[in-house]
């Protein structure tokens, strides 16, 4: 194996037909049943109903381990409920990690509340504990935690600093839907939970997205803010009753049945299709073990984690080993041999400027400082993981199928440009300034 790189000229490493390729990596997978499901709700005139969302939720609580599940229109939604249900307003801080998709964050800012951002942990690309409490002021009230790329956070650590400290933990599941922590499913360890359901992640239902929580007044709050419709007499939790039927967040968060139809039964052979696409990127890593330069983003499953539907997968790149090559260097001659394959993650998110100096609201000031006890932004300097996390990530193949031959194909092509690192050194123009994306949003249509 091996030979000339296909940069340079040589054969590529990936010798596949597009059809084998295109059944390797097709997303979302979904048959007739989908397809009958959401007949059904058309026909039925069901568009904006709640009995089929309601039959979702109580199957997500039942199979995540969570007593209460809320459908959303979109996780975005559902993450500013969650926001709202901790109780976060006017002069509180959230903290959440700087590496993730804006929705994790964004939305505290129509609560009146803000923002700190904390750094990552180098290895596992999610919030560093240490971090965390570098940023806990006497107005901070809860910690957004993201399992980053479907790794696990680290729970129990960041559980005990919220319980020293008197704070709510939400957990931004998006990426990582059903992984477990220990031998526990996430979504279960904090106050609260939200995932998206949109069609590029792991649990696809069209747009969508899902709440979970044990706690009854936190249900309550999450329906009272978005949920007009099932916010009424049932409603236990006393500060709730004055304001039934009326929307306390002014907004509308219901789930398009169509959505619901398609996520029960993508529910249904959920855990099946994590399992397979786990055996595939397992592999895939197992074969290039030791290999210089590219180093796993994977956890040990002998552990009682892993790496859910592995979302948006992406390797930990050390340049060091390669002679200092860049990673967008490194990806281009990957991508030359056959494989999906290029530099960076989300970008630091302190760093745009909706979070350093936009006035959204008209205060006068930049949103993130208009409420706050203090100027929680950060900086330069700051946050150091965050802001060179772009140069050392690369997204690898999301293999959704145990295909040894065809994962082979695609692990060789990340060996072979490691192997002849040498021969692109000279050509190498370097990373660009900043490196990484806003969003992965790529739509088909
Ligand atoms: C996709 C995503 C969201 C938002 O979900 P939508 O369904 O797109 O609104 C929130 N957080 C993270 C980490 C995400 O990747």
């Amino acid at each position: 194996m091996g030979g000339k790189l296909a940069l340079l000229g040589g054969r590529p490493a990936v010798s596949a037909g597009r059809d084998r390729l295109d059944e390797l990596f097709r997303w979302p997978i979904y048959a007739q049943e989908e397809e009958d499901a959401v007949l059904g709700v058309l026909r039925e005139g069901g568009m904006s109903g709640t009995g089929v969302t309601k039959a979702f939720e109580k199957e997500y609580a039942a199979w995540q381990g969570s007593a209460y599940a809320l459908g959303f229109c979109n996780g975005t939604a559902a993450l500013q409920a969650a926001m709202f249900a901790c109780g976060l307003g006017v002069g509180d801080e959230m903290i959440c990690p700087s590496v993730t998709y804006w929705a994790s964050a964004a939305q505290v800012y129509s609560l009146g509340a803000t923002v700190a951002f904390a750094d990552i942990d180098p290895a596992t690309l999610c919030i560093s504990p240490a971090s965390i409490e570098k940023r806990i002021s006497p107005r901070t009230k809860a910690i957004m935690v993201v399992h980053y790329l479907a790794h696990p956070a680290d729970m129990e650590p960041i559980m005990a600093i919220a319980k020293k400290h008197g704070l709510k933990v939400i957990e931004d599941v998006s990426h990582a839907q059903g992984g477990l922590y220990k031998g526990r499913r996430l979504g279960t360890f904090g106050d609260v939970s939200a995932a998206s359901l949109m069609s590029s992640k792991s649990l696809p239902c069209g747009e969508g997205g899902v709440l979970t929580t044990d706690g009854l007044e936190c249900f309550e709050r999450a329906i009272a803010f978005a949920h007009y419709e099932r916010f009424d007499a049932d409603i236990r939790t006393e500060s709730l009753r004055p304001y039934i039927e009326l929307p306390m967040g002014g907004v509308k968060g219901r789930m398009h049945q169509m959505s619901s139809a398609v996520a029960r039964v993508q529910l249904k052979y959920y855990d099946a299709r994590c399992a397979e696409i786990r055996k595939a990127m397992n592999y895939f890593w197992d074969l290039l073990e030791g290999v210089p330069g590219i180093q796993p983003h994977r956890v040990d499953e002998a552990t009682g984690s892993n790496m859910a539907g592995w979302y948006a997968a992406r390797g930990i790149y050390r340049a060091e080993e390669l002679g200092g090559l860049s990673v967008t260097r490194f990806c281009q001659a990957v991508a030359a041999e056959g494989a999906p394959c290029g530099p960076g993650c989300n970008s630091a998110l302190h760093t745009h400027p909706l979070f350093t100096t936009a006035d959204i609201y008209g205060h006068g000031k930049p949103t993130r400082i208009a409420n706050a006890a203090r100027d929680v932004r950060e900086l330069d300097g700051d946050l150091a993981e965050s802001v060179r996390a772009g140069s050392r990530t690369y997204s690898i193949p999301w293999l959704k199928q145990f295909r040894p031959d065809l994962i082979e194909q695609h692990a060789e092509a990340f060996r072979k440009v490691s192997a002849n690192y040498g021969e692109l050194l000279a050509d190498d123009p370097g990373d660009p300034k900043t490196i990484g994306h806003w969003h992965f949003y790529n739509s088909r249509a």
